[in-house]
C-alpha cells in the first residue's frame, strides 16, 4: 500500500528540539523526562530495540517506542565496495519514496553522505538523481536518521575496519538541501547538538552542498552555524553553466560567488567549490584558466570531481591529462585543489550516481 504523496512522515523525536520533546510527550500524557530518555537511548545509546530501553517503565516500552521512534527507513537493500569500506543503503520512505545514502570509511574519518529529498528538481543534466525529477521533500528525522543508520552500523561492527563512529556528514545525496531548508538546517542541529540532544557532530565536519540557490545560501550565513559550504559550480563561464546547473539563470555565477564570499567572511569558513569535469565540456585550459582568476585569493578550495557515468548520459570524464593540466592550471593561481576519489562508483554510489528507483518493484529488478 502507497500512502497518498500529501500526507506527512510520522512524526518523530528527532524532528525536534529538546524542549519539544519534553512538550511533545507531555501532551501524549508521559512524564517530560521520557523525551530524554528516549533521546539518550537513540542519540547516544543508538538503540533501537524496545526491550534494551530499560529504564522505561516495561508495559510502556513498546509504545513509547512506536509513538516517538517510529521507524521511518525500511532497509531494501545494502550493497557494498572497497573492502565492505564503502556502504550504500537504499531505503523505502513510508510513502514508498526511496532515498539512498552512502557511508565512506577511510582511514581517521569517516563519511555518510546523506540525501535530502527524494529525487531533485534541479535538473542538472550530468546527474542521475535529476533526471526523474523531484519526489518530495524529507522530513528532519528522515534525514538524521540515514546518519543514526551509518552510526548504528559503525558502532556494532558490521562496517569493516572494527568499531567506529560517524565523523562527518555531506549533504551529497540526493536532492538540493538549501531547496529543503527548513528540515535540513533542523537535522544539522539535531546531527550537531551534543547528546543526548543530538549526535554531537563537528558543525565543521558537516557540508552542505548546494547549485547556488542565493537567497538560501545568504540566510544559511546568519544561522550561526559553521557548516561546511560547497557549491556545485561546475562552469566559470554562465553560458556553460546555464546549460550544466539550469538555476544558473536565475541565480547566476557571479551572484552565487558574492554569496559564497560572503559566507566565508561570516562563518570563518573556507568555501568547497565542486567541478566535475566533462571530457570536452567544461575541462579546457581556458575555463581553469578563467576559474583560477576568479577564485585567486579568496578563502577557497575546488574539489575537482571526474565526471561519474550514468545511465543515459553521452558525458564521460576527462582524460588524466587534461585533468592534469586544469589542476595545475589552477594551481598556478594559488588557488587549492583536491580531484575527489571516485568511491562507490562500482555500485552507483558516487557523486551524482543515486538514484533509486521509485517503487519497491523496481528495486528489486
Ligand atoms: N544538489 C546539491 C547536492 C548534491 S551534491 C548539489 O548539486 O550540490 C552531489 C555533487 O555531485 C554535486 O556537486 C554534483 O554536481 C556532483 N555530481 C552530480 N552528478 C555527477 C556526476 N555524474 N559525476 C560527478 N559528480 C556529479
Amino acid at each position: 500500500m502507497v500512502a497518498p504523496r500529501r500526507a506527512k512522515p510520522p512524526r518523530h523525536l528527532a524532528d525536534l528540539s529538546t524542549t519539544g520533546r519534553r512538550e511533545w510527550l507531555s501532551e501524549l500524557g508521559h512524564p517530560a523526562f521520557r523525551a530524554d530518555q528516549l533521546s539518550r537511548h537513540y542519540f547516544e545509546r543508538l538503540v533501537d530495540n524496545p526491550d534494551d530501553m530499560t529504564d522505561l517503565p516495561a508495559a510502556d516500552r513498546e509504545s513509547l517506542t512506536k509513538t516517538a521512534l517510529p521507524q521511518l527507513l525500511t532497509p531494501v537493500r545494502t550493497l557494498t565496495c572497497d573492502n565492505g569500506t564503502t556502504v550504500k543503503n537504499v531505503v523505502r520512505l513510508f510513502d514508498g519514496a526511496m532515498v539512498e545514502s552512502v557511508l565512506m570509511r577511510y582511514p581517521g574519518r569517516t563519511t555518510m553522505c546523506v540525501s535530502s529529498q527524494a529525487g531533485c528538481g534541479m535538473n542538472c543534466p550530468f546527474c542521475a538523481t535529476g533526471q526523474a525529477g523531484l519526489t518530495r521533500n524529507m522530513s528532519t528525522a528522515e534525514i538524521v536518521e540515514q546518519v543514526v543508520t551509518g552510526a548504528r552500523m559503525l558502532a556494532s561492527g558490521e562496517v569493516a575496519g572494527g568499531a567506529g563512529r560517524v565523523s562527518n556528514v555531506v549533504f551529497m545525496g540526493m536532492g538540493e538541501p538549501l531547496a529543503n531548508y527548513r528540515a535540513v538546517i533542523d537535522a544539522v542541529r539535531r546531527l550537531t547538538e551534543a547528546p543526548p540532544s543530538g549526535l554531537g557532530i563537528s558543525a565543521r565536519s558537516v557540508t552542505v552542498s548546494t547549485v547556488g540557490l542565493v537567497p538560501a545560501m545568504d540566510r544559511l550565513a546568519g544561522e550561526g552555524i559553521p557548516v561546511t559550504l560547497a557549491v556545485s559550480l561546475h562552469a566559470p563561464d554562465d553560458e556553460l553553466r546555464n546549460t550544466l546547473v539550469p538555476l544558473n539563470t536565475r541565480y547566476p555565477i557571479d551572484e552565487v560567488l558574492r554569496s559564497a564570499w560572503a559566507y566565508a567572511d561570516v562563518t570563518g569558513r573556507r568555501v568547497s567549490i565542486e567541478y566535475a569535469l566533462i571530457r570536452d565540456i567544461n575541462d579546457q585550459p581556458w575555463r581553469a584558466h578563467l576559474l583560477g582568476s576568479m577564485l585567486k585569493n579568496r578563502s577557497v578550495h575546488v574539489n575537482v570531481i571526474p565526471l561519474n557515468p550514468t545511465p543515459g548520459s553521452v558525458w564521460t570524464a576527462a582524460t588524466p591529462e587534461s585533468e592534469r593540466t586544469f589542476v595545475r592550471r589552477l594551481e598556478d593561481h594559488g588557488v587549492p585543489v583536491t580531484v575527489r576519489d571516485t568511491r562507490g562508483r562500482e555500485i552507483d554510489g558516487a557523486c551524482g550516481q543515486l538514484a533509486a528507483v521509485s517503487t519497491e518493484e523496481g528495486a528489486r529488478e
